[in-house]
């Protein structure tokens, strides 16, 4: 069965009406359930081809699915029609208003709409993307508070990277964070740009994404693996800032090794005609996020370099989560 189902509905001033979506592609209601969520940030649209991928083969694809998938592409659509991050009108983020009040404002009962549906699910993967300035590599983001859990589900979301971040940075009112709360295992993936849709990213995530419903049972369909991403608990992140105003040209590919002295891009000035700055790397090591956006001033942010990346396995190895060395890798998490 495939329906369309309302989550959250609202009648707004203006005559402006506020629903919030799901598509839910199920066989066995009775079955294991996997949230996709995103649409979160009005301005972050990767996950919206994500969402529209991941239906398509699912609805073509019955006799291979045994469970439930509920996809939810905006949860923020007044923000995804506005080109907006936050929700319009409230002028608020709305990652910030988890896991909101049934008694609440209009937010907070929107919030507490989405969390109350999600609830429950085997697994749940809430999507975004970076801003219009920077193009980040497919990666999980994931708190320490839940690594045993998350860390070894991130890898068969085909991602290159994970970032463990330390408990201290947590933000508790997020999505992923209140879901969590409630033992619904939540994913962050965090990738691609702003306002943009990289077709390759998405493709390869929602690929993943079938490999996670294989992983719980409920798809016994083809999926295609990606290679062993890196695993870093707040690995040592080098921060490339301009130091000068004018064009940034990058000169070394996006997700790609650099080595220290290499040289990751140029500061060009339109007006002198000339080079002004030559951004080099700081050390070895993995370059996951680059500047998108060609305008910068002193101090805007050009890269992030991970340095002494402290977990790689062999390109195109397999995940197994059964396999010894994952085991090793989990309990130092
Ligand atoms: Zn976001």
């Amino acid at each position: 069965m495939s329906v369309i189902q309302t989550v959250f509905s609202a009648e707004l001033p203006a005559r402006e009406h506020l629903l919030i979506q799901k598509h839910r592609i199920s066989t066995d209601p009775d079955g294991p359930r996997m949230a996709v969520v995103t649409g979160v940030h009005g301005d972050e649209l990767e996950g919206q081809y994500i969402a529209y991928e991941l239906g398509n083969i699912l609805e073509n694809n019955l006799d291979k699915l045994h469970g439930t998938v509920d996809i939810y592409p905006a949860v923020n659509p007044l923000g995804i029609n506005s080109i907006e991050r936050g929700v319009p009108m409230f002028d608020l983020d709305l990652n910030r208003t988890f896991p909101g009040d049934a008694e609440g404002d209009l937010t907070e009962t929107l919030a507490a709409a989405v969390v109350d549906d999600i609830a429950g699910a085997c697994v749940a993967v809430d999507i975004h993307a970076s801003n219009i300035f920077l193009r980040e590599m497919p990666q999980v983001r994931i708190n320490e508070l839940t690594s045993k859990t998350l860390v070894p589900l991130a890898p068969l979301l085909n991602v290159d990277y994970v970032w463990v971040h330390a408990s201290a940075t947590v933000l508790e009112s997020t999505l992923a964070y209140s879901l969590n709360a409630k033992d619904t295992p939540t994913l962050v993936v965090e990738t691609g740009v702003g306002m943009r849709i990289t077709e390759e990213y998405c493709h390869r995530l929602t690929q993943g994404l079938l490999r996670l419903a294989a992983h719980f049972g409920i798809w016994n369909g083809d999926f295609e693996r990606g290679r062993t991403p890196i695993i870093s608990r707040d690995g040592k992140v080098n921060y490339l800032n301009a130091g000068h105003a004018g064009i940034f040209l990058p000169r070394a590919p996006h997700g790609t090794m650099v080595s220290e002295g290499q040289l990751v891009g140029i500061i060009a000035d339109p007006l002198k005609g000339e080079i002004v700055e030559e951004i080099v790397a700081p050390a070895d090591g993995l370059l996951f996020t680059l500047r998108e956006y060609p305008i910068v001033y002193p101090g805007s942010l050009l890269a992030r370099i991970l340095a002494d990346v402290p977990v790689t396995y062999p390109e195109d190895a397999d995940h197994d989560i059964n396999d010894p060395k994952f085991s090793v890798l989990r309990g130092d998490i």
